[in-house]
């Protein structure tokens, strides 16, 4: 990460490159950002600028070894503790969730702490930093740093310490390691300990503007000016809002790409396409998984409220217009609750771990099957 890869805080950039310039570098540094801001991003890129062997007044030079070992969260220099869940063994440290955290930031380095737990794949447990994780860090930061420059300790989301992690963390603080930089990031200072506050540097990350948001999104998303102008109104300057809802409206395009076909090859039952279909499915993440079975019951539904009521009360889409008009036929009162409890089964084993080829080939064998069931009652009619 550089510094020219953030599009906001000017200031707080300059007054970094200052402090190191003029050798007024403070040891321990807190920065204050709504969850989802620039926070992480510029404690990296600053960790990246201490560590450069070839840096300029204004940035990293982001091609030297120490930048590239920088850009892939594996210099040896540079310590990144967060928020860890259960369920790695017992007292787990940020050091267990290295890989998952390297995949994380490389996809969103303005990630919010909700996505980092879906990235773990759990949104259900609060994530914590515990007193291991301390003990790690003081063990660290005995030997000096291996690469003779700063060592950088990052803590993201420092307010999840648990008492005795931060009272050791203070401890860190007081009698600061040799060339050994501390940022602490944090979207709610209050929460953390005012014997440590008192002790760091604290600079606020502003929320970007919405003119340069939107040139971000245009310059470095490829996303068009009405929906990037659009998206950075709806995401008040938070640049991780703004990457989850681009990330969130592709998801959506595919889920509706992969149900269309998924359902006009279950109608012609294509056994053979269909047990590709499962290999490609397979392939996505648990959650991505769950979202497409969202949609799949959204549409279900959406098609018996086009049979049964007006067809103004329905919320599709201008792209599934045509669809629904023409799949609506096919969900009626003899198949309907078992496709909506076969798809709610489906994705209930998709949370419990259940292997997701297996379960995605048997619901998709079903659906075969439901959908050639008869309108028993418009045959009547008939
Ligand atoms: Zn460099």
């Amino acid at each position: 990460m550089q510094f020219k890869d953030i599009p906001s805080n000017v200031r707080v950039k300059s007054q970094l490159l200052h402090a190191v310039e003029n050798n007024r570098l403070s040891h321990a540094h807190l920065f204050t950002g709504e969850d989802g801001s620039s926070s992480l991003a510029m404690a990296l890129a600053f960790a990246q600028y201490l560590m450069c062997e070839n840096k300029t007044a204004s940035d990293s030079c982001g091609v030297c070894p120490a930048c590239l070992k920088s850009e892939k969260l594996i210099h040896p220099d540079l310590h990144c503790v967060f928020p860890v869940i259960t369920g790695k063994g017992t007292n787990p440290v940020s050091d267990h969730f290295i890989e998952e955290w390297r995949g994380a930031i490389a996809s969103n380095p303005f990630m919010s702490e909700e996505e980092w737990y879906l990235n773990l794949g759990d949104t259900n447990k609060q994530g914590f930093i515990s007193v291991y994780e301390a003990n790690e860090l003081s063990k660290k930061t005995v030997l000096k740093p291996y690469e003779n420059s700063y060592r950088v300790i990052i803590v993201w989301h420092a307010e999840k310490m648990h008492n005795p992690a931060a009272n050791k963390l203070l401890k860190l603080l007081e009698e600061p390691p040799e060339k050994t930089i501390f940022i602490l990031l944090t979207s709610s200072s209050e929460n953390l300990l005012e014997t440590i506050v008192s002790r760091l540097q604290n600079t606020t990350i502003e929320p970007c503007d919405e003119n340069n948001l939107t040139k971000y999104l245009m310059e470095i998303e490829g996303v068009e000016e009405k929906t990037a102008s659009e998206i950075s109104h709806l995401s008040s300057g938070s640049i991780g809002q703004a990457l989850k809802l681009i990330k969130g409206s592709e998801l959506l395009e595919q889920n509706t790409e992969e149900f269309q076909n998924w359902m006009r090859m279950c109608y012609k039952a294509r056994i053979i396409e269909l047990t590709s279909w499962v290999d490609m499915i397979n392939r996505w993440g648990r959650e991505q998984q769950k979202g497409f079975l969202h949609y799949a019951l959204h549409m279900v539904r959406e098609s018996l409220v086009r049979n049964f009521a007006d067809s103004s009360i329905q919320k599709v889409r201008e792209e599934e217009e045509q669809f629904t008009k023409n799949f609506a036929p096919f969900i009626h009162q003899n198949n309907a609750i078992e496709i909506i409890e076969e798809i709610e089964l489906a994705h209930k084993h998709i949370s419990r771990n259940g292997s997701s080829k297996f379960i995605f080939m048997d619901l998709t064998l079903k659906m075969v099957v439901l959908l050639h069931v008869k309108n028993l009652t418009l045959q009547e009619t008939n």
